[in-house]
């Protein structure tokens, strides 16, 4: 302890240390919040929603994507509206970018992270890290769990450690009406729940093209995606129109 606050009264008001219960003492920290749904739920435009309403308030913001869907390093809605934003890969430690962007001279007030599921959970805790200690406000976006209905790692951390946790509130419905919550891989017409890693069989493996089907250029196996309800998803039931209603490209 330092000798200056040895002997002090918490209670007294002059006192430098603070009372339990005070927050007069207590840092200012930023808030890191997971925004979470299944695709096609709008969670990339409310990404970019987020960025306008932080921007048109004078705060100064950095857009992080891991893989848009249009392959770029850009954050890409599906009613149209697009965004330069920052790529990163899984060496990428996101305190880097916000330290390079203090380097020269810019504000860091907040982050908009989009395909945040695709994080790995280091750099989750180093944009912990940045709302702790810099105060940096951080927005993630991202699917909670892959074609086989488990957590993604990245947004497994996010659960562990944001301060909130916000359902996108864009129902998307399976084919029979209920909400879905699942994404579905349907690979030759037909449910799969196999593969390896997701990440690297969905976005390494295969080249995804902007009708949305995969194409692997060694298999030629056609891959897609469709958001169905618990029960659809567990039973593997696509529906009377699998293939045309809700097909949905995932990159
Ligand atoms: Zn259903």
């Amino acid at each position: 302890m330092e000798s200056n606050t040895e002997g002090a009264d918490p209670t007294d008001a002059l006192s430098a240390v603070p009372a339990a219960g005070s927050r007069r003492a207590v840092p200012v920290v930023g808030h890191l919040r997971f925004y979470y749904g299944p695709m096609d739920c709008g969670k990339s435009t409310l990404a970019l929603q987020v960025d306008h309403n932080q921007a048109r308030q004078g705060r100064k913001g950095l857009l992080l994507v891991h893989r848009d869907r249009s392959g770029l390093p850009q954050i890409t809605s599906r009613i149209g509206i697009t965004r330069q934003a920052v790529e990163v890969h899984a060496g990428v430690d996101p305190r880097d970018l916000v330290r390079a962007r203090w380097a020269s001279g810019s504000r860091v007030d907040y982050l908009i992270v989009d395909e945040a599921q695709f994080l790995v959970p280091e750099q989750v805790e180093q944009l912990a890290v940045l709302a702790d200690d810099s105060q940096v406000d951080v927005y993630c976006f991202g699917i909670a769990t892959d074609f086989r209905g488990r957590l993604f790692p990245g947004a497994r951390r996010l659960f562990e450690l944001a301060d909130e946790l916000l359902p996108v509130q864009v129902d998307v419905l399976c084919w029979c009406g209920l909400p879905a919550r699942f994404n579905a891989r349907v690979q030759n017409g037909r449910i799969t729940h196999e593969g390896d890693t997701v990440v690297v069989a969905d976005t390494e493996t295969t080249h995804v093209d902007t009708n949305g089907d995969h194409t692997d250029t060694s298999t030629s196996t056609t891959v897609r995606y469709q958001v169905l309800c618990r029960r659809h998803f567990r039973l593997g039931d696509l529906g009377a129109d699998a293939g045309v209603q809700g097909q949905l490209t995932f990159a």
